[in-house]
Order: structure tokens, then sequence, then C-alpha cells
């Protein structure tokens, strides 16, 4: 087969070496890559938010099977695109992808569902989220419902943060458009823990669990960030618990969306809050999550290819997934700054004796080459994952690695994992 992979991060290079590692896989491309996915595939020179240039690519090409990694294209229509021009395309059409690109879609079908989820409200006007935040104090989660690059949630725990909130979103316009519409929701308090699941449209196949940690530094303090590093499988829900999940908030999700007349077909990604052996759901997300696709993929023993493919043909219930009995933890490594100023192009070095560590794959995000040399290009640089017996030896691994690679400036967290043992 001849695929296509979408996107340019550390997600991506984690698909496209799970997919080149397919014996079906005959060539893979990226569009447009980066410097790891240019040593196990051929990066194309079209940004992902290119859906012309990614159709005329993909026909020219002669591509068997297009997976798009990010939301934007999803969003866009790339997937809707490329079915007119008859290409296989693993992602939900844009319609479904409003479980992502619109929260007050993705609030709506959750309250129609009846999945547990915060309490919300929906306001076009910010002078009405003003009066509902002052009648109904804090705390609260203030949230623009378009997609705003994981920047658009802010958790306010007075009602004066929330007032600057809606200022923000609604009359700033921080986020553009994407704040049309502004969703104020119910604090929920607990763990946070990622399930993602493979869909065909009616089958639901859940992943192992994952835990992200979302901000710049050690013991989640800092900025929010777009993921500084994850570890699978996480333990907070038992297998009792899990399957709960598929019943309760999966299976009705994919089922809902059939009903509505856009099956869903990708990835299903629900961020979930752990309380009490309870859960609710915080959000979902339209694709693999970034850095979780790093940890979780290099466990999946099942050849992934198959499970893609199996997805776009409506026949997901003939494939059953098989993991590792191993732990991943994969530690993001950013430039200095990140995630606000940062400078680029300062070469990498260490990148050869990382990768010959034993059970260690180095999957590049921001990265560029340039001549011999491989140099930074974005705010998270490298996702340095190891795979061991367990979570320890897997911390142990993943950060002997990472301090074997350098660049001037280079920053991570030094716990990630320390929440699951
Ligand atoms: P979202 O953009 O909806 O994915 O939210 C981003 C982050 O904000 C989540 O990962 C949570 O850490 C936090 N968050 C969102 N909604 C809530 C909520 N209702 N209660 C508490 N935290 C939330």
């Amino acid at each position: 087969m001849r695929v296509l992979v979408v996107g340019s991060g550390g997600r991506e290079h984690a698909l496209a070496w799970a997919i080149a590692r397919s014996p079906r896989a005959d060539e893979v491309f990226v569009a447009p890559g980066n410097a790891g996915t240019a040593q196990i595939a051929t990066n194309a020179p079209i940004a992902a938010d290119d859906l012309d240039g990614l159709v005329a690519f993909a026909l020219a090409q002669a591509i068997d099977l297009v997976v798009v990694g990010p939301e934007i294209p999803l969003a866009l229509g790339l997937t809707d695109r490329l079915q007119a021009a008859g290409v296989r395309c693993f992602g939900p059409v844009a319609a479904a992808a409003r479980i992502e690109a619109s929260k007050a879609f993705s609030k709506a079908l959750m309250r129609d569902l009846g999945l547990p989820s915060a309490a919300y409200r929906v306001f076009a006007d910010p002078d009405e989220a003003d009066a509902y935040v002052q009648a109904h104090g804090a705390p609260l989660v203030v949230k623009a419902s378009g997609l705003a690059a994981g920047k658009g949630a802010i958790v306010c725990q007075t009602v004066d943060k929330a007032h600057a909130a809606i200022a923000l979103i609604g009359r700033e316009r921080a986020f553009g458009a994407a704040g049309d519409e502004i969703v104020v929701e119910e604090f929920l308090t607990g763990a946070e823990v990622s399930i993602l699941a493979f869909s065909d449209g009616a089958t639901v196949r859940p992943m192992i669990q994952a835990q992200d940690h979302k901000a710049a530094f050690d013991d989640d303090r800092g900025p929010n960030t777009g993921g500084m590093g994850c570890y699978a499988p996480a333990p907070l829900l038992d297998a009792a618990q899990l399957a709960e999940v598929t019943q309760r908030v999966l299976q009705p999700t994919i089922d809902g969306l059939r009903a509505q007349g856009s099956p869903y077909v990708g990835v299903l990604y629900a961020g979930l809050m752990v309380s009490e052996g309870d859960f609710q759901v915080i959000e979902f997300n339209c694709r693999f999550g970034d850095p979780e696709a790093q940890a979780i993929l290099p466990l999946l023993e099942t050849d992934l290819l198959d499970v893609l493919d199996a997805c776009v043909d409506g026949r997901l219930h003939e494939v059953e997934l098989t993991w590792a009995d191993r732990t991943s933890v994969c530690v993001v490594m950013a430039s200095g700054g990140y995630p606000d100023k940062y400078h680029t192009g300062l070469p990498i070095h260490g990148l050869e004796s990382a990768a010959a560590l034993p059970d260690v794959v180095v999957f590049h995000a921001g990265t560029r080459i340039e001549g011999e040399a491989v140099l930074t290009a974005g705010g998270r640089v490298l996702g340095v994952t190891a795979c061991e017996r367990d979570l320890p030896a897997a911390m142990r691994r993943a950060y002997e690695a990472v301090r074997l690679l350098s660049w001037e400036g280079a920053a991570y967290r030094h716990d990630i994992g320390a929440k699951g043992l």
C-alpha cells in the first residue's frame, strides 16, 4: 500500500514509524513531515491545511490510504474532499470532527446522549455570559467553542477571572472566530486520563489508557502546553471501569454520530476526569493525541496499517488489538522558552547515541535538516520514548536517552511518569 500521513509533529512521526513497520506498507509519504519522518519515509512539502495540494498529491501518487494527524485539516473537511476524489482516508469527515472543532456541538451531543459530563451553558453574547457567571459564582471553566490550539479553555477560580476570560474570548477575540460562542462549564476535580479508541463508524476498540502532562514545568507548574510528556498504560481506571467507558461513553458517541448521519471513522479521543472511582467526560478530540500517540503506538503489537485499513473499510469488528506487556514513557524535549517565545535553527546533538539505546525511539516534532545537521524548528522538538518492563524502568531509560540529547536552551520536565508510580 501507498500511504500518506498528514502532519509534521511527533504524533505524525510515530504514525509513520508504526505504519512503515507493516509488511503491507510499500511506500510511506509524510506531508509536510520533519527531519525524523525524512529518515523513514518520503516528505512532501505540502502544508497540513493545504487541502487542494493534499488531494492533488494523493491522486498523483496513487495513494491507497491517507492518515490525518492534526485536527485542523479534519475540521476543514480534508476527509470529505478525499472521499469525493475517491481516495480512502482515516479520520472523520468535517461533520463528525465537530466533536472537537465545536465545543457547543460536543457538549450538546454529550447532553443528548446522557454521557457523564460537566453541566454547561453556551452564550453567543458575552454580556449574557457575564450575567450568568455573576449569578452562578466560581469556580468555573470558560471556553472558546472553536479550535484554539489547546489554549481556549480557561479554568477560573474566581468570578473576576471568569469575567476576564469572557472578555478575552468574546470581546478581545483572542481566538478569533473560535470565540463566536462561549461555553461556561461546571469545574470538575480529579485526575485526568486519556482514552483513545479506533472506530469504523460502528465498532469501537479502545487503546491502552494514557496520561499526558500539560503544564510546562515539574509538579504541574507553569503555563499549559501542547503536552510535555506522556506514559502508558496509566493505572487510573481498572478493567471494569475501562469497560464502562466503552459502554457508557465511546459506543454511545459512535452510535449517536452514526444516527446523525455522520459516521465517525478515525480515532475518538475522550479526555476524562477521574475522581473516587467515577469518571466524567471533559472533552472529545477527533484524532490521536500528541504526545499520547508517541507513548501508545510503540506498545501496539497489532499491525497499525491493518487496524487503520479495517476502520476505513468498516470491518473493525474483525480486528483485535494486542498490546505489549510493557510500559512506555515519552519525554518531550522543547525549545527554551516554550510555550512562549523561543529560538529555532539550533543544532541538535546526540541523536544517534540516544537512538542507539535499547528500547528507545526518538520521535521528531519541530526539527528540520540542513546539510548534515538536524536543527530545531519548533516549540516541541523531540519526543523521547522508552518501552520497558515497568514504569520505573521506562522512566529511567527515557531520561538516560534525554541526557544524551542537547541543544542550546533545551527544556524538559524531569517527572514524566511520576504521576503513575
Ligand atoms: P479542553 O480544551 O476542553 O480540552 O480543556 C483543556 C483542559 O482544561 C483540560 O485538559 C482540563 O485540564 C481543563 N478543563 C477543561 N474543562 C474542565 C472542567 N469542566 N473542569 C476542570 N478542568 C477542566
